[in-house]
């Protein structure tokens, strides 16, 4: 299994000097599985590039099929999609899995990004064809074979990681989450004030924390969202997101081989990003995992 980082940035697109070597475009990342269409995790501003490197292969003449699992469809998930070149090629099938939320049906959520107010093709006059195929957290499923396991996260709105299953290797993809201690979304999103959970809350919450922690056990590269420094966390535990060492400790307690810190603040530069890998590393040193951060345009094996 091959994964390509085409953007690691959270919430806008951050292009300059300062984020060069990180890169500056928005959430996605390629698995290629040998044999198998390419999975997309995440149609972020990133999405351009890629769309541009597949229309050499089939997605070129209309005869490719993309699967696009979204973890969520806020802004920096979704603003990709109408710029990624093989939807303008009649014949190409676009599969998008995602959890539909808060009664908005996902075909309509994913034609906002190419509504006629704010996109010059309106989403149903893009050639390729769509199919949209709902997701449920512990409903695992098949996509050519090869297993995918949603997970619920704990974000404004939810949000779905994927642990994606092939050839007896495994990739987790966990975005955006905010940890499970002191806020619980759905419920309490946006008051800003941590602290008014109830029992019933922190059941849940420790159910979501087992849940994730069960679904991504073993797995040899855990991608998670690492927006925060302590500080920002300590400002704005509600807005969803984790910083380094809340990554870590997940990942340490699923026994995963290989934590790659994802999702990096707009507010970070390369060498903010530097210091953030370090120090994760320092702090992690006796902990037998691998840590990384994710750099626009590089590829890891997974093997
Ligand atoms: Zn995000
Ligand atoms: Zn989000």
């Amino acid at each position: 299994m091959r994964v390509t980082f085409w953007g690691v940035r959270g919430s806008y697109p951050v292009p300059g000097t300062a984020t060069a070597r990180y890169g500056g475009h928005t959430s996605c990342v390629q698995v290629d599985v040998p044999g198998k269409s390419p999975i997309i995790l995440d149609a972020g501003t990133g999405m351009r590039a890629l769309g541009r490197h597949l229309k050499s292969g089939p997605l070129g003449r209309g005869e490719g099929s993309v699967n696009v699992l979204l973890t969520h469809l806020h802004w920096d998930h979704i603003q990709g999609l109408p710029f990624f070149d093989p939807v303008f090629v009649p014949g190409n099938r676009l599969n998008i899995f995602a959890r539909s939320g808060r009664g908005t049906r996902l075909n309509d959520a994913i034609a906002g990004v190419a509504g006629d107010a704010v996109f010059p093709v309106v989403f149903k006059d893009l050639p390729a064809n769509f199919k949209f195929m709902p997701v449920k957290p512990r409903d695992d499923f098949e996509i050519e074979g090869v297993h995918i396991t949603p997970i619920a996260l704990n974000h404004p709105g939810t949000s779905t990681g994927f642990r994606i299953n092939a050839g007896g290797r495994s990739v987790a993809y966990i975005t955006d989450t905010s940890p499970f201690d002191r806020i619980r979304y759905k419920k309490t999103f946006a008051r800003g004030v941590p602290g008014h959970l109830v029992a019933g809350d922190r059941r849940i919450l420790a159910r979501m924390e087992k849940d994730l922690i069960a679904g991504i056990r073993g797995c040899d590269l855990v991608i998670y969202d690492t927006t925060f420094t302590e500080d920002e966390y300590a400002q704005t535990p509600h807005w969803g997101h984790s910083t380094p060492w809340q990554a870590i400790q997940i990942a340490r307690a699923a026994d995963a081989k290989k934590l790659v810190l994802y999702h990096h603040s707009p507010l970070r530069s390369d060498d903010d990003l530097d210091r953030m890998l370090d120090d994760a590393r320092q702090r992690s040193s006796d902990m037998h995992i691998e840590i990384d951060a994710a750099r626009q345009g590089e590829s890891l094996e997974v093997r």
